[in-house]
């Protein structure tokens, strides 16, 4: 479902991507974890193109976004295309960015009607579906001010599921938020897991990773330094780096 192979990225003189690669199969979930500044959030920015990369390969279900030839020139797919692979993919962030000034449904329908040209209709059928999923039926016509974090997260889940993407992409999704309130956020997740969605999710919840992901990477200085089975990287991590880390956050 995604294949990055040899990524680097540079922002100024900040090299924040090091030859990193990662592939992640049809209803792989793959935790990502690593020190703040390791450059977890661009690997997501750059696989769903909100970043562009200095040089490597990246191939969503098997189309290629960006590729470099010999001479180390990048190039990205054209405008169209770009957008027709991005679609494929659905993001979620860390501070939910929903629209304020839009209810939890509006929120919702809005990109499938613009973007999908999906009728009113049908888009608000849809997106009552998806907050029923995630538990939030009685919202719809809060707005998001009105909602608690763990809410407006679950909202942004429903956003994003209403894109219909193949893969989903969670960068820090309960960091934002109080302790009490990531364990609905986390159940959400977990469900989407055992429907199979492709998942990668970048997450400090160390419980999470040990128990929904199938594989967790560890990124250290832009560099992916370590890709194992979950029970394998919690029990024998193979690198000091991730050692030490793992020894801070257990
Ligand atoms: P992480 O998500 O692991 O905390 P990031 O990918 O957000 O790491 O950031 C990696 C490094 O790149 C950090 O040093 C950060 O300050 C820097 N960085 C991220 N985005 C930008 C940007 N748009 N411009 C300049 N530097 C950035
Ligand atoms: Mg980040």
């Amino acid at each position: 479902m995604i294949e990055a192979r040899g990524l680097h990225k540079r922002f100024g003189s900040l090299q924040v991507l090091r030859d990193v690669s990662l592939q992640i199969a049809r209803g792989e979930v793959v935790a990502v974890i690593g020190p703040s500044g390791s450059g977890k959030s661009t690997l997501l920015r750059c696989l769903n193109h909100l970043e562009t990369i200095d040089s490597g390969h990246i191939a969503i279900e098997g189309e290629t976004l960006a590729s470099t030839d010999a001479a180390g020139r990048c190039a990205y797919a054209s405008e169209r295309d770009l957008r027709r692979i991005g679609g494929k993919t659905g993001m979620v962030f860390q501070h939910f960015n929903l629209f304020p000034h839009l209810t939890v449904l509006e929120n919702i329908t809005l990109a499938p009607m613009l973007v999908l040209g999906l009728s009113r209709e049908l888009a608000e059928a849809r997106a009552q579906a998806l907050l029923g999923k995630v538990g939030l039926k009685e919202k719809a016509a809060s707005y998001p001010s009105r909602l608690s974090g763990g809410q407006k997260q679950r909202v942004a889940i429903a956003r994003a599921l209403a894109m219909e993407p193949d893969i989903m992409l969670f960068d820090e999704p309960t960091s934002a938020l109080d302790p009490e309130l990531t364990g609905e956020v986390l159940r959400t997740m977990r469900q989407l897991a055992d429907e199979h969605m492709t998942m990668l999710v970048v997450t400090h919840e160390m419980g999470f990773a040990r128990e929904v992901a199938h594989r967790v990477v560890f990124m250290d200085q832009g560099e992916l330094i370590e890709d194992q089975r979950a029970a394998d990287f919690f029990a024998h991590p193979q690198h000091a780096r991730t050692q030490a880390f793992l020894q801070h956050m257990l």
